[in-house]
């Protein structure tokens, strides 16, 4: 089932923008920090925000954490606390364990301890805006395994209203337009007659060096 009501420790950048993405989305959301000021920041922005020590199993307890769905480890400055309080929250059993990792050894430790998802969140954005630098149709991109990839990419203007089996990116490079975004709607598993219009995104799968190559003649 998916979670409903997430708990996040660590009100910082990263705890407080995911915390309200998640009431945005519309779930229920617990922000916890150690810090007034960051609290009382966010108590009327989360359905509840609430100070106190994570690395203090008693309050966990007595704030009920056990209950939520997901619990998000958003301590970022201090690997000790952000340790603890991932093994307290998988004591206490919270269903999902996500932790902010700040080191690759950090990280480790997280996953030997059993947390669900460990993030990189600095690492990963910096590779994500890397790759669009360098490629300024790239919109976004998925890493499915070592080899192969998922990209979303603006429809350049030398292929304005190329069919695609003009474009014919299964021959030449070895991969798929899955879906073409557009305003009037999207069109899911598109057939060879489609075309492609500028001001489209694409989504198209296949091996990193096949995506690169059709990235580059698409500018
Ligand atoms: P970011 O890089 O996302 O801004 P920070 O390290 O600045 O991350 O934020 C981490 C947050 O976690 C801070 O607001 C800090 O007060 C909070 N925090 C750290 N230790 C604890 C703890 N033991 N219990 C609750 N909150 C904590």
């Amino acid at each position: 089932m998916k979670p409903q009501q997430f708990v996040v420790i660590g009100l910082g950048r990263f705890g407080s923008s995911l915390a309200l993405e998640l009431m945005d989305m519309g779930y229920e959301v617990l922000g916890v920090d150690h810090l007034e000021e960051r609290v009382e920041e966010m108590s009327d922005k989360l359905t509840h925000a609430v100070m106190a020590d994570a690395t203090d199993e008693g309050i966990l307890r007595s704030l009920g954490v056990r209950n939520f769905d997901c619990g998000i480890v958003a301590i970022g400055d201090n690997m000790e606390r952000s340790i603890l309080t991932a093994i307290l929250l998988k004591e206490l059993g919270v269903k999902q364990v996500v932790a902010k990792a700040i080191s690759i050894l950090h990280g480790r430790a997280l996953t030997k301890l059993g947390v669900d998802r460990v993030i990189f969140p600095e690492r990963d954005m910096g590779v994500r805006v890397a790759h669009q630098l360098v490629t300024p149709n790239l919109l976004d991109y998925i890493e499915i395994s070592k080899d192969y990839k998922i990209v979303e990419m603006n429809v350049p203007s030398c292929m304005d209203g190329k069919s695609l089996s003009q474009l014919n990116t299964r021959a030449k490079y070895g991969c798929s337009i899955i879906a073409i975004n557009r305003e009037s709607g999207i069109i899911v598993a598109p057939t060879a007659l489609d075309s492609l219009y500028e001001g489209d995104i694409m989504v198209v799968i296949g091996s990193n060096e096949g995506i690169d190559q059709f990235e580059e003649e698409a500018v």
